[in-house]
């Protein structure tokens, strides 16, 4: 039987009840497919925070470095400052494990009410750059509570950088449509993103089989708006990048239901799946929370591990779960998120395990 290491993190607020009801999905998934996950629970996040002052243990990285894979739910409380729990556990994870790509799949599921009244379905990706752009500890503030103060915060594009995640796009647009959107602001930002312009053309020359089209950002935002069909492949730095793909997954549908997987490609090192949405502070607790971001993502870890016979069932079951109703109120819905799961796991049990 084939066995993967799975580390658990199930984190803050609605994390705390989307990772268990993933897990649940996945090990009533497993036995019949052929596999087990052993999975490795990891208490981290800002209840730990508050304990010990560190959003994960001094040896977090080592601990999770074994791992096939990485489960996250999600991270993020009211009495913790934002940049505390992102700095202190997601983005060391990001960047210790080289985890370059995160990538955005976003197209609605059959039976969901779209925001646009034009709901016929689409299916994009958005490729974003996850270790280095705008996101950056360089800068600083000064004169702090003068009529002076101000603040510096630099952006950090390398040739490296740029140049591995537009490779990794344009290679997904030959599995897909042919087509690869590149998002910048190369009108306003006059160093860092007429570099990546430069650099994502010259990997176009390498696939001449895919379209590249250049749109500055907030264009980009409203064509979505209008027509998501027309875009395919997006790809986007880790600030603009995170922007879209929180609209295209509100366009498909809503943040409940999103998922991201945070990927190192060479796979040197473990990659980490987790949904779009944040802890939800305002409903966790409720047994409310909507499992199938979580659970979609957990699906984009099975094929990850080359379980795609698995993932690609799991992801049918989710359809027709969506589909029948059987969702939370943020779907319109009615279920709790353990109700959603039973509905999942009682579909896993009945519909055929292909051979
Ligand atoms: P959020 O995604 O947590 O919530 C936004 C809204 O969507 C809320 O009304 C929430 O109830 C709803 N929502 C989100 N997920 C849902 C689900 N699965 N089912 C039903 N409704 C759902 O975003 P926020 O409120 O901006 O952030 C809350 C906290 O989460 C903050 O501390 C933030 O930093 C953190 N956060 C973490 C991540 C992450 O871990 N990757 C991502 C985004 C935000
Ligand atoms: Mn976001």
């Amino acid at each position: 039987m084939r066995e993967y290491d799975i580390a658990a993190i199930p984190g803050d607020g609605i994390g705390q009840e989307t990772v268990p009801a993933a897990r649940r999905v996945l090990d009533a998934l497993a036995g019949p497919h052929g596999f087990r996950l052993r999975w490795t629970d990891y208490p981290w996040g800002c209840a730990y925070y508050g304990e010990t002052g560190r959003m994960m243990p001094e040896d977090g990285l080592e601990r999770l470095a074994g791992a096939d894979a990485i489960l996250l739910g999600a991270v993020g409380a009211p009495d913790v400052p934002d940049h505390v729990s992102l700095w202190g556990l997601l983005v060391p994870i990001r960047r210790r494990f080289d985890q370059y790509v995160s990538l955005r799949p976003a197209r609605p599921l059959p039976g969901t009410r779209l925001p646009l009244r034009d709901d016929r379905p689409f299916d994009v990706v958005v490729v974003r750059e996850n270790t280095e752009g705008e996101y950056s500890q360089i800068g600083g503030r000064m004169f702090t509570g003068t009529p002076e103060e101000f603040a510096v915060q630099e952006a950090v594009f390398t040739r490296r950088g740029v140049e591995r995640i537009a490779r990794y796009a344009f290679e997904l647009a030959e599995r897909r449509s042919g087509k690869v959107a590149s998002a910048t602001k190369s009108n306003g930002i006059v160093h860092t993103m007429p570099f990546w312009d430069e650099v994502v053309e010259e990997v176009a020359r390498d696939h001449p089989g895919v379209e590249l089209t250049r749109y500055h950002a907030d264009a980009l935002a409203a064509l979505l708006v209008l027509n998501p069909r027309r875009f395919d492949v997006i790809l986007a730095s880790n600030l603009l990048g995170d922007i879209l793909s929180d609209l295209t997954s509100a366009l498909a549908g809503g943040i409940g239901i999103a998922p991201c997987g945070n990927i190192d490609p060479t796979r040197r090192h473990p990659s980490m799946f987790e949904p779009i949405h944040g802890s939800a502070p305002d409903i966790a607790g409720t047994g409310t929370a909507n499992p199938i971001g979580q659970i979609w993502s957990a699906a984009m870890m099975l094929e990850h591990l080359g379980e795609t016979v698995a993932a690609a069932r799991l992801t049918k079951v989710l359809e027709q779960t969506v589909l029948a109703g059987d969702v939370t109120p943020d779907l319109g819905g009615a279920l709790s998120t353990d109700e959603v799961c039973d509905a999942i796991v009682e579909r896993l049990r009945h519909a055929a395990v292909p051979a």
